[in-house]
This record gives C-alpha cells, structure tokens and sequence, in this order.
C-alpha cells in the first residue's frame, strides 16, 4: 500500500499536465499508464495524423505542377515505408518528450500497467495499490468496432493499426463519413489508393450544416473518391484478397469491396474495465462517466477528464478539462466546463474550423439570426495560392450583435477561426470585428469585409 496526495490514471493529454501543476504545488503524485505514453493524440491520433497529412498534402501540391507553373517534378508516387517512418518519428519525439518529462518530474512517481479501482481511495495497478483522497481518470478511449456483423472473421483497420500500415492499400474501403474516415479518406486518396467512404446519414459528417457537407463532399469527389452516402454497412465478409462490405441503401450497388477496410464508426471511452463500480463513480448508457460542472464524478474526491466523461472528444478539451479541474482545486477558481465555447477543426484541405453553434444549431435554438457567407473564390489569399474550395460563413446574433457561430471551410481556416474564437470569448459584438483593421493579403482580412455583409437569415 502506498500513499499519495493525488492518483492519476492514463497519460494522455490531461494527466501529465496536471501531475505537472500539482506537484509544482507541493503534492506527491502516483500516475500509470498501461500503454504509450502520451494517449490517443500522440501514438494514434492528432500528431500522427497530421503528419500524415503534410505528406499527403505536399503530394497533391506536386501533381498541381501544370497549373502552378512547374515541371520536372515526374509522376508522384509515394514511399509509404517513408512515410511512415517520418509520422513515427514526428509522433516518437512528441511520446518520448512526454515520458521524460513525467519521468523528471520530482515527486511524481509512474506505475506501468493497467490501473482499477479496488475501493473509493485506492487503485491497483502493478501488484501496487496505490491510496489517495483525490483520483483523477484520464483514460481515454478507443475506436469502436460493435455493431458491424461478421467483422470478427474479417481484417479491418482502425484508426490504431492504420499507424502500422508501410504499403499502399490498393482499394481502401472507410466506414464513417465523419472526421477521423474523412482525414484518412482523402490522405490515402492522395497517397494513390482508391478510395471509398461509406457513411449511414444522408450527407458526409452529418452533425454539420447541409453547405458545409455538401461543399466537403464536392472536393473530395472531385480528387476521385467514392461517397456512398445514406448507405448502412449491415455486414462485412471477405478473405485475403478482398473484403466487401453489405450496405443498405436506395441508391447504388448493394456492396462496396476494396482490398482493405477501415473502421471510423466512432469512438468508446475505456472504462469498461476500470473497477468503477468499487469507487461508487457512475456512467451513463455508452459507458461515459457521468461529471458535474466542475468535472466531479458521482464518487467524492474522483474526478475525470478528457475523451472519458463525454464532454470533449478532443485534446483541446482534454487540455482544458485539466485546466478546469487544477484552477478550482489549486486556485478555488470556481472555473466550469459550461463557460468554454465549442471549437474544432476537421483537417481535409481545405480544413473545416468551427466555432459555437452552427446555422442549424441557431435557427433550432429559436434565435433571430444574421448571416453573412462568402466562397473562397472571392478571398484574394486564396485566390492567389489557388485554393479556392469551401465558404466562411458566420451566424450572429440579430438580438445582442454576438456572434453565435462559424464554419469556416477555406485555405487557412483551421487558423482563421481564432478570430471568431476569441472575439466570442470576449463577448464582444460583431462591430468590433467589423471596425477592426486585419493585415492584406490574409484570409482573415475578410472577416472585417463579411460583417458588412451580414442578412436576416
Ligand atoms: C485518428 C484521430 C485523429 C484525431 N485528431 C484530432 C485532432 O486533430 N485534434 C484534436 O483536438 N483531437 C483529435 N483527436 C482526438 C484526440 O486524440 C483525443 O480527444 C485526445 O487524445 C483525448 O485525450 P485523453 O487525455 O482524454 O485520452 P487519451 O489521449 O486517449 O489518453 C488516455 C491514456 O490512458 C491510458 N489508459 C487507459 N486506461 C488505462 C488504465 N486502466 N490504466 C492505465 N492507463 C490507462 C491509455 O493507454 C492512454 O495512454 C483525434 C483522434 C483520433 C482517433
């Protein structure tokens, strides 16, 4: 048995930084960690991913060569053997920085292996059981693959094992039209596969507004990938040389077959086998755990944070889970996850940025609304670079002049929708933004420019 001030649970994006901040505090900290270092977003996820995409991306800027003025470049085809060892090494300094710092952090001690709650103040992990009056789960989650009949007998890839993959699959089939299928969708389409995504909903990453989908599905059918929208995979079978795919649907063949499939049919939190019923910490129907405001579970002195609790599926929310939980514990700020605005990106090129609701979301909400909506193909940044696919569109307020929301789906938006972050988290009206003098030439420098253009919408 061994006494801490503070046990945590998984290493991914909240628990380093807080095993940091409260033992910079004058606290002893136990944290495990029963895989990679670094969580989801380091090994399998964002970092990965993104490298992913600058490889796929610097690709289909060298096929572009006739339309930018070069050549002598030849055919590109891709190295996945390189690629691969260059996304590991991205992702390996990223995992290694974390493990040292942990590893150099006085009075934190790390425990290997697998951790369960045996009680409401003590966890087991390693043979150790380790006691504490505060408990912190940052345990993540994974890729969910219930629900597709016969994937047991099939090979199938998941966003994990898609970080094996050395070779290019020749006819990749995705299942999930949402963020994680769309990113490799197009990255793999760009390494010179052929490619397929399957999605049930009528329209690519449904949760969007119709524009967005439909803009996004119109880019990604012009480099040449299947979409196979309001079409239910009911089953998979196949062998060593192809896998097919048994889909329900109004419209086209009743099956999808490529040489490879990958799952991105949402994600699990890992909970399942946490002993959580020992500490009295309750979940609800999916398996997230059930947190207050503050991020306090259902067990006093228990609290949990990031992908787990189901209140982000993102490292920035991870992130801010920890800030939110160490001010209120350290600083007794009183900070709530309800104070922070929703923000995302989806990383296709061009990439999606969001911020707060979507137009959708503000007409269901019964607000009065203003609307102000312009093509990239009329932003002088983008015209220039020649990455005119996509729209910014920005929903205000008509009541307060607030701005309600943003999708902004254009070269550089995964940046530019700080803008709009910040100037919400401000609480200042859209004037502000109207009146403000942005640098030329930029994407945002439209920003100022739409909000002249706001209507009744
Ligand atoms: C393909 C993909 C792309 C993504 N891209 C982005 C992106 O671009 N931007 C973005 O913001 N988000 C992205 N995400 C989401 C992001 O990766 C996650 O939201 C984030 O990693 C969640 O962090 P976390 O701290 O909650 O959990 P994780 O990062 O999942 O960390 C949990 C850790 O806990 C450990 N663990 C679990 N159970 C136990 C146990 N019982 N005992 C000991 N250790 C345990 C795990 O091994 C893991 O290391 C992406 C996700 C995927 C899958």
């Amino acid at each position: 048995m061994a006494k801490f001030d503070a046990v945590i649970i998984g290493t991914g994006q909240a628990g380093p930084a807080l095993a940091d901040r409260l033992t910079r505090s004058g606290m002893t900290v136990a944290i495990a960690e029963r895989g990679r270092f670094g969580g989801t977003c380091v090994n399998t996820g964002c970092i990965p991913t993104k490298t992913l995409i600058a490889s796929a991306h610097a690709m289909h800027t060298a096929r572009r060569g006739a339309e930018l003025g070069f050549d002598g470049i030849g055919e590109a085809r891709v190295d996945m053997k390189r690629v691969k060892a260059r996304m590991q090494e991205v992702s390996g300094r990223s995992r290694n920085g974390v493990q040292g710092w942990l590893e150099g952090m006085p009075n934190c001690t790390i425990f290997r292996g697998h951790a369960r709650f045996t009680g409401p103040q003590s966890v087991a992990v390693e043979g150790a059981t380790l006691e504490s009056q505060r408990i912190f789960i940052n345990v993540g989650g994974r890729a969910s693959v219930s629900g597709v009949s016969g994937i047991d007998r099939v090979r199938y890839l998941t966003n994990s094992s898609m970080m094996d993959v050395d070779f290019l699959p020749q006819r990749l089939v995705i299942v999930g039209g949402s963020y994680i299928g769309l990113e490799f969708a197009q990255m793999y389409r760009r390494f010179g596969a052929e490619v397929t995504v399957i999605e049930m909903s009528p329209r690519l990453v449904p949760r969007e507004d119709e524009d967005v989908s439909e803009a996004i599905a119109g880019f990604l059918a012009r480099e040449g990938i299947g979409l196979r929208t309001a079409a239910m995979c009911i089953g998979v079978k196949g062998d060593d040389k192809t896998i097919t795919v048994g889909l329900s649907c109004e419209a086209g063949e009743p099956v999808a077959s490529g040489t490879h499939l990958l799952l991105a049919i949402g994600r699990r939190p890992n909970t399942d086998d946490l002993g959580l019923d020992k500490a009295g910490v309750a979940v609800d129907a999916r398996g997230y755990i059930t947190v207050d405001d503050e991020l306090r579970t259902s067990a006093p002195g228990v609290w949990a944070l990031g992908d787990c609790n189901g209140r982000g599926a993102f490292t920035h929310t991870a992130y801010n889970d920890y800030e939110i939980v160490a001010d209120n514990l350290l600083n007794n700020a009183g900070r709530r996850v309800t104070d922070r605005i929703r923000a995302y990106c989806l990383y296709t090129d061009p990439p999606l940025g969001r911020a707060g609701m979507s137009e959708a979301e503000a007409r269901q909400a019964g607000k009065r609304i203003l609307v102000a909506k312009r093509p990239m193909s009329r932003v002088g940044r983008a015209v220039e670079k020649g990455e005119t696919e996509g729209f910014m569109k920005v929903v205000v307020d008509a009541e307060n002049k607030r701005i309600l929301g943003a999708s902004l789906l254009g070269t550089g938006c995964d940046e530019v929708v700080h803008c709009i972050l910040d100037l919400m988290y401000s609480g200042a009206s859209y004037e502000t933004l109207q009146r403000a003098m942005h640098i030329h030439p930029t994407v945002s420098e439209l920003l100022p420019t739409m909000m002249e253009e706001l209507r009744a919408g």
